[in-house]
């Protein structure tokens, strides 16, 4: 199902969206890059069946740590289920987006080019090799959850090297999730 651009929301919205505050369980520490330490970028908030996805990545120097890898610990993908509430956002660093975007479901017709901005479910469509990740738990191979564009606003755009490419995956047995982007 497509992903299309959507109305901009509250920061704190219960909705698919890019941007704004992540929604988090009690006693959640804001994840920091293992490259460099600061603080990480929110990017999405995924509310799904099966749980709700929040996607972060260090943008506190672009280029500079291997935020696009799905094991490096620039980037990190969590899923949560159970009670959430909008988290504490770290008074520094880059952490949040320029706009916050609702994702709307398209689910008939192939919607606009320049309109989408993801789609859930179905089969990655990588740019380069097939990145699946394993589940660090148990090893198996991610399920695909979602991908996500930059979108088309440079200001307000997350940044995946100019063009690129989100794909989320998660275990729903293991209650993991992973990301990694591709140009
Ligand atoms: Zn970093
Ligand atoms: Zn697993």
């Amino acid at each position: 199902m497509f992903l299309v651009h959507g109305e901009e929301i509250a920061a704190d919205a219960p909705v698919l969206r890019t941007g704004g505050v992540p929604l988090v369980p009690a006693g959640f520490t804001w994840p920091l890059c293992r490259e460099c330490g600061e603080a990480m970028q929110f990017l999405a908030h995924l509310p799904l069946d099966f749980g709700t996805v929040a996607v972060f990545m260090c943008q506190d120097d672009p280029g500079m740590c291997d935020c696009w890898d799905a094991v490096s610990g620039a980037n990190r993908a969590c899923l949560f289920t159970g009670p959430l509430s909008a988290a504490v956002v770290p008074a520094e660093g880059e952490t949040l987006l320029g706009a916050v975007t609702a994702l709307r479901p398209h689910s008939d017709d192939e919607p606009a080019e320049e309109s989408v901005l993801g789609k859930l479910g179905g089969e990655p469509e990588w740019w380069q090799n097939d990145e699946t990740p394993v589940c660090p738990s148990c090893t198996t191979p991610m399920t695909f959850t979602a991908q996500l564009e930059e979108g088309h606003d440079h200001t307000t755009a997350i940044n995946f090297g100019g063009g690129g490419r989100g794909y989320v995956f998660h275990c729903q047995a293991c209650e993991e999730a992973a990301f990694v982007w591709q140009r």
